[in-house]
């Protein structure tokens, strides 16, 4: 029976096998590790922005789908050579558009073992292992966060589907308390729901409501203060089913919506109270930060992401429920040949998806790794950088636009067109990376930093990197 299995195995693990010696299973995997740690180590030192002739290499591609088998290593190689130097340096020190984390080295090694297991994580009884990693980790970001303990959560792929995933329980539970059931019943002739946000709520969170069919325009808007948040006394009358859609973190200023003075208003008038905060709830862990984040344990639930602050990598999120059991009414699935959790937390039970990799193990990684005060100072770190480039861009004279309180800075340089020929030079210098926006109708350069990769030394040389390119651009305008 051993020899059987043995012979079996090798035939197997031959007919894994294109080519020669050089593609087996191990060779593949020991190659993409080299080929990955040299793209880490060389991050540092190439330009952030992949230069144009990476770029138009990419052509290289455009060929028909092969007839036939190409040896593997061989399509490795390819993809190195030809798609590495056309990435844009995300996962390195200096990257500071949109909102994006870097990927702590641990979690790209949990990442490479979990994708080596190949986990279904739906079911805890098919794949126990990653189930109940996940779950430990949930105790942990509940614990870190200071979300209720009753709270339960979502692995998902980022706060878009996080967002969706808690505003379809908020969904659930404010139709099931006047008797319908949406799940069962759908919206059709169902009682109409309130749905209010603020004015800068972002994007996605309109993309969400217009999933759920609780409409795109179909809201409430609350208006906003100078960093973007809501009003508090221009909460409007609440009356029956609502959900009332607040902030932490403006994709912007930073800014944190007044979590103390909406929640109780909204839920005295019985409303739910779900709160965005893809990066801002980050702001929990930590001591010094915690403040601006005062009140928002008391809504009924949160999305945020994990690859953004917590620097895991893509894609992971967030969605989570603080009470016990609604979350599941509105995601479970059963099916005969499906295992129950057996008691265990299924996680199929709390997510959009059945079949789903396990994202939870990287989350796990990165909490494990960092500890307590490891993740405090990293997002300390990270505002402290913020901090010091609003500092330094005021000190040359450039408008600050927001209150710098975490870790987003937005700048003007003055008129639109010379604000756009500073953004398009800062990326093209190639020291570092940030993006352009508009902030109450003044055209901006945006700063996030938010990698565990930045030190103050990548801040120190992104601020001069910036402020040289901005003297030049503006000095050129002055000579016309
Ligand atoms: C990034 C972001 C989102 C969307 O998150 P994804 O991970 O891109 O889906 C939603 N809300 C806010 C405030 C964000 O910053």
């Amino acid at each position: 029976m051993m020899r059987y299995k043995g012979r079996l195995m090798d035939s197997l693990r031959h007919a894994g096998r294109a080519g020669g010696a050089g593609d087996t299973t191990a060779s593949l995997l020991q190659d993409a590790a080299r080929r990955g740690v040299r793209y880490l180590d060389e991050i540092g030192s190439r330009t952030v922005a992949p230069p144009p002739e990476a770029i138009a290499r990419l052509a290289e591609l455009d060929t028909p789908l092969p007839a036939g088998p190409t040896d593997p290593a061989a399509v490795l190689a390819r993809l190195d050579e030809i798609v590495g130097p056309a990435t844009m340096g995300m996962a390195g020190p200096r990257f500071f558009g949109f909102v994006i984390g870097g990927a702590l080295p641990v979690t790209v090694a949990s990442n490479w073992l979990a994708t080596a297991w190949d986990q279904n994580a739906a079911l805890a009884t098919a794949t126990p292992g990653v189930a109940h990693v996940e779950a430990v980790a949930l105790r942990w970001l509940v614990d870190l966060l200071g979300l209720p303990p009753s709270t339960e959560g979502a692995f998902v792929t980022g706060a878009t589907v996080a967002n969706f995933t808690a505003l379809a329980a908020a969904r659930q539970q404010q139709l099931a308390k006047v008797g319908w059931s949406v799940e069962a019943d759908g919206l059709f002739g169902a009682p109409p729901i309130s749905v209010i946000v603020g004015e800068e709520a972002h994007p996605t969170l309109f993309k969400a409501l217009g999933l759920l069919g609780l409409g795109r325009e179909r809201v409430v808007r609350v208006p906003v203060d100078k960093q973007g948040r809501m009003r508090a006394v221009r909460l409007p009358r609440i009356e029956g089913p609502a959900i009332v859609c607040l902030q932490a973190g403006n994709i912007n200023s930073g800014a944190f919506d007044p979590f103390t003075d909406i929640c109780p208003a909204a839920h005295a008038a019985g409303a739910w109270v779900h709160v965005d905060g893809a990066f801002g709830l980050w702001a929990r862990a930590s001591r010094q930060l915690a403040p601006l984040a005062v009140g928002l344990e008391l809504a009924d639930s949160w999305a945020t992401d994990a690859h953004k602050w917590l620097n895991v990598p893509y894609d992971s999120g967030l969605a989570f429920v603080r009470e016990r059991g609604v979350l599941p009414a509105a995601m479970s699935v059963s099916a005969d040949y499906l295992p129950t959790g057996d008691g265990a937390r299924n996680p199929a039970d709390f997510t959009p998806e059945l079949s789903r990799r396990a994202r939870g193990v990287d989350i796990w990684a990165a909490l494990a790794t960092l500890g307590r005060s490891g993740l405090e100072e990293m997002f300390e770190r990270n505002c402290r950088g913020a901090r010091r480039f609003a500092a330094g861009l005021a000190a040359a004279g450039h408008e600050v636009l927001n209150d710098v309180a975490l870790n987003q800075v937005v700048v003007s340089f003055g008129a639109p067109q010379v604000n756009e020929r500073v953004v398009t030079a800062v990326q093209a210098d190639g020291t570092c990376w940030c993006g352009r926006t508009v902030w109450k109708g003044r055209a901006a350069l945006r700063i996030s930093v938010c990698s565990w990769a930045t030190t103050d030394a990548d801040v120190e040389a992104s601020l001069a990197a910036i402020l040289r390119v901005a003297a030049e651009v503006i000095g050129h305008r002055g000579h016309g």
